[in-house]
């Protein structure tokens, strides 16, 4: 399966600017072919053809004066960035007749240098090597200093280069696993309730409590974003505001990510089928209990479920949200009727007593059994993903990382990674990446920080 294996970089203040002017250029690139389809649709034309846009907004375009620069900067970005309009084309479409599942996708809109995150994609053909001394050489651009946090299993198909609201650098491999990373079988299943009296509940009675994150940050949020609103707009002194107010958010999300992880595959582990109940987290995330379902980050976590499923050879499905897992008995299978939330217990008149979620876990666990063994519910597709930086560590100190972005995740359906036919010069692959340099222990965790990724020691359950 493809994977993304993402590490922080840290270019130095000139390739900062060589980074600046590439983004900026794709940026350009994708509107201008943007704002051509949108003109020949407006005309009633049928839309130009990738090799016409390409040829128009790159070829011909950079033999104008206006857009002479786009010259300076890799050819293969500006490919990939066509690439990514196409992407966001074909699921628009797909969105709208339907063949596409789940939320509406909207139509593609114009990028901006404002935008929270700038995103440049170098494939194969744009010649990027990882060198013996483990700085990551892009064209144009130069060899930028990587953290390595982990080894790549394999030659890396493309890298993107993002650089977030935060303003820091990530290097984003796309790189093939190999196909049997199968763990051995566990002889158990489980069902999962995700909820926010406890953030999820397995039909074997263990309860996770819910991280409030987000909350206890909230105060600091909070304080942060006073301070931008009473900054002058356009000043320096806003800007650098702002920047606090993303590292923040960003540090929180990087928490709630790396305890996720930790659950994730320890649930992975020591199951052989997992099932959840899907959630309308859309619909929830617009009610009164937006706050803690933001916080909670349900899909997030069932999507960290699904693609790990996916790569150890688990059983992964998720149940209709239309069963009534609160209502019915899971000892004799009565449906009771609908139980207001502030009932936690019940019994049903079988004579079995009932908590209210482990009962639902219960359910979710039966109504997956019973959809997988009708074939239904064995479909697996992988969700889009971050992973961890120490997929199977323990991290003891999760709560004050602040770097997690970095780690695996599995690739967003649809994403376009496939290498620009632009070049068709044909010679020998890279080599393969360098191991990590020897890397010194992370004084945090005592686990050395280069190495494959651990999956034989996994993580401490969750409390
Ligand atoms: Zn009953």
């Amino acid at each position: 399966m493809q994977l993304r294996y993402n590490f922080r970089v840290y270019p130095e203040p000139s390739q900062r600017d060589a980074l600046a002017q590439t983004f900026g250029c794709a940026r350009v690139v994708f509107n201008d072919a943007l704002r051509a389809r949108r003109t020949a649709h407006e005309h009633g034309e049928p839309y130009p053809s990738d090799g016409e846009l390409s040829k128009r907004v790159i070829t011909l375009a950079k033999a104008t004066p206006e857009r002479a620069w786009l010259g300076e900067v890799s050819a293969v970005v500006l490919q990939q960035s066509l690439a990514d309009l196409n992407t966001a084309y074909r699921n628009f479409f797909a969105s709208v007749t339907g063949t596409r599942k789940g939320r509406k996708v909207a139509p593609p809109r114009l990028r901006s240098r404002k935008d929270n995150r700038q995103a440049i994609r170098f494939t194969r053909n744009a010649r990027f090597t990882v060198l013996g001394n483990g700085r990551l050489r892009l064209p144009k651009i130069g060899d930028l200093p990587v953290r390595w946090s982990r080894q790549l299993p394999a030659e890396p198909s493309s890298v993107t280069i993002i650089k977030d609201a935060a303003g820091r650098y990530f290097a984003s491999f796309v790189v093939t696993t190999k196909e049997d990373e199968t763990l051995p079988a566990a002889g158990s299943e489980v069902g999962i309730d995700l909820g926010l009296t406890h953030f999820a509940v397995l039909s074997d009675g263990t309860k996770v409590t819910a991280p409030k994150f987000l909350r206890q940050a909230a105060r600091r949020l909070a304080r942060l974003q006073k301070a931008v609103s009473r900054k002058v707009k356009g000043s320096n002194n806003r800007k650098k505001a702002v920047v606090k107010v993303a590292r923040a958010h960003a540090r929180v999300a990087d928490t709630r990510r790396d305890w996720q992880h930790k659950l994730s595959t320890a649930i992975i582990r020591d199951n052989q089928a997992v099932y959840v109940e899907d959630l309308c987290v859309a619909g929830l995330g617009r009610t009164r209990l937006a706050k803690s379902v933001h916080d909670a980050g349900w899909s997030g976590f069932t999507g960290m479920l699904e693609y790990k499923a996916a790569r150890y050879g688990r059983v992964f499905a998720r149940i209709d949200r239309f069963t009534p897992t609160s209502q019915t008995c899971s000892q004799c299978g009565r449906i009771d009727g609908p139980k207001p939330l502030s009932v936690r217990s019940w019994t049903c008149p079988c004579g079995a007593t009932h908590d209210r979620d482990i009962n639902a876990a219960k359910n979710v666990l039966a109504a997956g059994q019973a959809d997988n063994s009708n074939d239904r519910g064995a479909q697996i597709r992988p969700a889009s993903m971050s992973a961890p930086r120490h997929e199977a560590v323990t991290h003891p100190h999760a709560a004050r990382s602040t770097r997690s972005v970095e780690g695996i995740s599995a690739l967003q359906s649809g994403e376009d990674v496939k290498p620009t036919k632009t070049s068709t010069e044909s010679r020998p692959p890279p080599p393969a990446p360098r191991a990590t340099p020897p890397a010194p222990s992370s004084p945090r965790t005592g686990q050395p920080r280069s190495g494959p990724p651990r999956r034989t020691a996994p993580p401490q359950r969750a409390p």
